[in-house]
This record gives C-alpha cells, structure tokens and sequence, in this order.
C-alpha cells in the first residue's frame, strides 16, 4: 500500500490500515521509516486530536481490569477509544502483557474501541517513542480518546508522561507505610490517583487510602494552571464499575480547564521540542552503530586496550573522524 492510500484509509477509520501502519512506524528498516515519517507528515496535516490519557500502576493493581470497564463505559457512550500499551518488559520477552488474549475481552472485540500492544524492542527510549507516533495516528483515524498503559517501575512513567495530556496513577488500597513507599515524582506527575478496588472488603481501606493520598498530594506544589482541587485522589472500583463516571467528569472537567487556558497546547509544544531532541539523539548514537563509526570505533578500542592511546585521546580522535563524516 502506498503512503497516500494508507493516509487516505487511515482517516477513513480503518482499522487495518491502522494497524498496519503502526507496524510501519515500528519497522527498523531505513525505507519503512522513511514512510513512517512521510505518512505522519501527511496526516498531521488534518489537525485532529485526541484526548491523551496515560494510566500507570504497578502490576495486579487492576490496569486492564480497569481499562476494560472504563473503555466499556465510553465505547457504549459512542466515543472510540484506542488503548496503546508502553510495556518495558516487552522488550526483555519479546512479547507483551497485552499479548495476552484474555486481557480486555470485551473492549477488544468492541467497534469503538482499539487496542495495541506495546512494540517490543531493545530499548525502553525507543518503545516510547515509537508509541508517541502510534498515538498520532490514531488521533488521525479520529478516536476521541487514546489510553497509553504503562507498568509502574519507574522510567516509564516518564516517557509516558511526556506523551500525555493528563496522567492517572492507579493504586491499590493500601497502609500508611505503603504509601511512604510511594516515589515522591511519580505521585508528582499524577493529575488524578484512582485508588482501585474500593469494593467489598476492601472498601474501607481503599476510602483511607484516598485520604492519605489526597494528603499527600496536598503537600506537592499545585500546579498553578489547574483548578483548585487538582491534583485529586478518589476511589474507583474496576469491577464494581463504582467511581467510573466521576472519574470520566472529572478528568473531562480537567481537560476542559487546561483547553480553555491554552495550557493543552503549550503542554503540547513542549512535549514536540522534547521529542525532536530525543529524534535527534537516538539518530546521533545510531550512527556509531553503522560504518564507517562503528569501523573506526573498534579500531580506535581496540588501540585503547592494548594500551597505545589514551581514552581520551582516542575518544578526540573519534569525534574529529564523526565530524569528517
Ligand atoms: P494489572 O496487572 O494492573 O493489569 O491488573 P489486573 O487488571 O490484571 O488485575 C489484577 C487482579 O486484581 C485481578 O485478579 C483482578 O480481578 C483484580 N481486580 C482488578 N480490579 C479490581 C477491583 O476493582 N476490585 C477488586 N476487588 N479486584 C480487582
């Protein structure tokens, strides 16, 4: 398929031109990514956005219990939803948790809902930024809201966060030393912490919970763009769906605020420049990776070992020899 053709089937909605095209910008090959980039010039054009979720916890907090009934509620109110997975263990398996068939059953057969797991590649860097590029363009096949789900350990949330708009944090009910635990920067990156599983026995805990995090939050500077009360804690349940629809008006409400303060787009721009830089970067270390650096480079180790040149001489030597190139 040209590029043409899949940009005009992308905007149309279609579903395997999607698909194929995120296995497009997610091939390493030198011509794939020259029409990965060209297919996202191409439809950036259109100027259609996303609401930009990401959703972060730590493994058996309920992230695909939650996205299931969460996606539910709004593929069922008519809004397409895409869900992208930023998984850094993938890139250890070489598979994905989302792989897992029996994740979000229902919202994966749902025709509002899309849902992708995370690209499985050797570097968490180059997963994110992959990811960033599938997000443009299910923004281009018009979903109104994609969900990019990341594992809590602690890099990832980073890169998630400078693909977002907003930031939930899910969390389990848990005790006071728990939450001491917490990392002060992911709690700083959160807009919204849902504590899960504020049902049955767990109810109590999980309302504790939420005060304690909204304790906590209270402590961490406010950003001053936002409403009052941002950022908040509340209580959800992913299975008793209780907190579902509060959490969907106040993160619409949020959304809302920053939209009409011109926030959402600086936030935007920023996230851009970012990743430019990263673009940028990654290409530079590439090329130590390809002849002739990586020739010269073995070359000049190699002399380092036997102990014929100094480190630093040879690093001088190598940049001049990049510098050439
Ligand atoms: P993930 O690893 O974060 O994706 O977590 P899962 O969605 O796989 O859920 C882990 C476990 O927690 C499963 O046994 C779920 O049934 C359970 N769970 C998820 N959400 C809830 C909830 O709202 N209430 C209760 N009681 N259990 C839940």
């Amino acid at each position: 398929m040209d590029i043409g053709t899949m940009a005009r089937a992308l905007r149309a909605g279609d579903r395997r031109a999607l698909a194929r095209a995120i296995t497009l910008i997610e091939s390493a090959r030198s011509d794939h990514r020259d029409q990965a980039v060209e297919l996202l010039s191409l439809l950036r054009e259109d100027g259609r956005e996303a609401l930009r979720l990401g959703l972060s916890g730590t493994p058996g907090v309920g992230k695909s219990t939650f996205i299931e009934s969460f996606g539910m509620m709004l593929a069922e109110e008519g809004k397409r939803i895409a869900v992208l997975a930023v998984d850094p263990s993938s890139a250890r398996s070489g598979g994905s948790i989302l792989g897992d068939k029996t994740r979000m059953e229902q919202l994966s057969r749902h025709p509002n809902a899309f849902i992708r797991p995370s690209p499985s590649r050797a570097h968490m860097g180059g997963i994110a930024r992959r990811t960033r590029e599938a997000v443009a363009l299910c923004e281009a096949a018009g979903f109104d809201l994609v969900l990019i789900e990341t594992v809590g350990v602690g890099q990832s949330e980073t890169m998630v966060a400078e693909i977002c708009d907003i930031f939930l944090l899910l969390m389990a009910p848990a005790g006071g030393d728990e939450l001491q635990g917490v990392k002060r920067g992911i709690m700083e990156m959160a807009d919204m912490i849902l504590v899960n599983k504020a049902d049955g026995d767990l109810l109590a805990t999980a309302t504790r919970t939420v005060a304690d995090y909204a304790g906590a939050l209270r402590l961490l500077r406010r950003r001053p763009q936002d409403p009052q009360d941002f950022p908040k804690a509340m209580p959800v349940s992913a299975v008793s769906k209780a907190g579902l629809e509060k959490a969907w008006e106040e993160l619409s409400t949020l959304a809302a605020w920053r939209q009409a303060g011109g926030h959402w787009a600086r936030r935007r721009s920023d996230q851009a420049a970012h990743w430019f830089g990263e673009e940028v970067r990654h290409g530079l270390l590439s090329v130590l990776e390809r002849e002739p650096a990586r020739g010269i480079m073995a070359r000049l180790g190699a002399e380092v070992a036997a102990g014929d040149r100094t480190p630093e001489a040879a690093a001088a030597e190598m940049l001049r020899a990049l510098g050439r190139a």
